[in-house]
């Protein structure tokens, strides 16, 4: 499937039906596969043979959607998992243990940023932020003997900056480590990190992959470039033989091309399990089949809406890096030429109040914590998730009272801006 463009294989890449199969990927909702000997499923388990045993470690219809997801990133291996939490937390964990360290850009996900500052680092794993903005010089400074990975997003949940990705791992490649992109804004419609020079891509399938707010979803996709063998000292999970999988070291039994994921799947989905269901996999696969057909119209709305609000006298500063002035609009130029995604966030002159007043006026745009859905969906973090903390307080977690996030949807732009019209009018 290699060879076709990016809405081909979004259509029909992953799976090739062979004579009389099902047309659509068939969901196997089956936790186990029955073998005719011991010894067939014995070559399995040594991973002799290639072949399924257990859902919980490999289920063919996870295996179809995420071959698409890999020829779509243009990598050599993928895997889903069962969140996008889950995607990057096994992608830091495959390569880092207690007492290794983690460079990762300051501006990420809430979630991530959580799962590694807080619970990444009760197993002894630290990691040191760096702005996005930084230098060379000061992204090199961050950087330890036992730094085993570089992290960032492409375009930052929420706070929408643009990753330099060629820089960061000009960085992390001088250092010996890879360079993990979280990929989920723009997807690969609109960036492909591995072009760039990133390692290792995750995803939320959760957001624009599925779409439709379908179903919670993660994947990891492995260019096949990082040479592990040359930092085999870095990492000896992957180049020394692996005691609990029958002595396999991974990097020689797989190359280049299949270490990280075979490894990812072998050890840490066998022990931890946090597989993605073959349906959700299945609208997964729904959604990803019109990903190129509707990530150029949440581009288009959330480029109209971010102009309107742009000229809107009752609104202080808009944040999208489609807008020629915003901080990151000449990064999104070189690695966002189609443009990023529909995620717009905006601040209102008037504060906490104008805020809430303007997110009960809102008819299309429903208040969710969601992003990356189909429908327009909005959140004003200080009158919702964050409303325990004090003005000031907001202002130093970086979402400011008066700063409301819009996920636009797909829906026509002229009824969407009409409705933030009329939102704005309230106040
Ligand atoms: C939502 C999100 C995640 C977490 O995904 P879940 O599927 O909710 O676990 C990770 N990274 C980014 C950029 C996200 O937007």
């Amino acid at each position: 499937m290699s060879n076709y463009k990016l809405g081909t294989t979004c259509v029909q890449g992953g799976y090739t039906p062979g004579n009389g199969e099902p047309r659509q990927v068939p969901i196997i909702q089956s936790t186990t596969f029955k073998y005719d000997t011991s010894e067939d499923m014995g070559k399995l388990f040594d991973l002799e043979a290639t072949g399924y045993f257990y859902t919980r470690l490999q289920n063919p219809t996870n295996d179809y959607v995420a071959a698409k997801i890999a020829e779509l990133e243009g990598g050599t291996a993928a895997m889903l998992t069962s969140s996008g939490q889950s995607a990057n937390f096994f992608a830091l964990f495959n390569i880092c243990q207690c007492g290794d360290h983690i460079v990762a850009s300051s501006s990420i996900y809430g979630g991530t940023f959580n799962l590694i500052s807080v619970t990444m680092a009760k197993m002894g794993i630290t990691t040191t932020f760096v702005s996005p903005d930084a230098s060379e010089e000061e992204l090199s400074a961050a950087f330890q003997p036992n730094t085993k990975a570089m992290f960032g997003e492409t375009i930052a949940n929420p706070a929408l900056t643009v990753l330099d990705i060629e820089k960061f791992a000009k960085v992390a490649h001088a250092h010996g480590v890879p360079l993990i992109v979280d990929n989920t804004f723009p997807t690969p419609i609109n960036c492909r990190p591995f072009e760039w020079g990133a390692d290792i891509v995750t995803h939320a399938t959760t957001k624009y992959m599925d779409g439709h707010g379908a179903a919670v979803g993660g994947a990891i996709v492995d260019s096949g470039k990082f040479d592990w063998a040359a930092h085999a000292d870095k990492f000896p999970g992957l180049c020394t033989p692996d005691e609990s999988y029958h002595g396999i070291t991974y990097v020689e039994k797989f190359g280049l091309a299949g270490a990280f994921i075979t490894k990812c799947t072998a050890q840490l989905m066998r022990d931890f399990g946090a597989i993605q269901s073959p349906q959700n996999a299945f609208l997964l696969n729904l959604g990803l089949e019109s990903l190129h057909v509707r990530m150029p119209k949440h581009v288009e709305n959330g480029q109209a809406v971010a102009e309107f609000l742009n000229s809107h006298p009752k609104v202080a500063y808009v944040n999208y890096s489609g807008l020629p002035g915003d901080k990151y609009y000449e990064l999104a130029q070189k690695y966002l030429p189609k443009g990023g995604c529909g995620v717009v966030s905006f601040g209102l002159k008037g504060g906490r109040d104008a805020a809430s007043t303007f997110m009960k006026h809102l008819k299309l745009g429903a208040i969710e914590t969601h992003v990356a859905d189909a429908r327009t969906c909005c959140l004003n973090p200080a009158t919702s998730t964050h409303r325990q903390l004090t003005d000031e307080q907001l202002r130093d977690a970086g979402v400011p009272a008066e700063l409301i996030r819009i996920s636009l949807g797909i829906e026509d732009k002229e009824d969407l801006i009409a409705d933030i019209a009329q939102a704005l009018d309230a106040i």
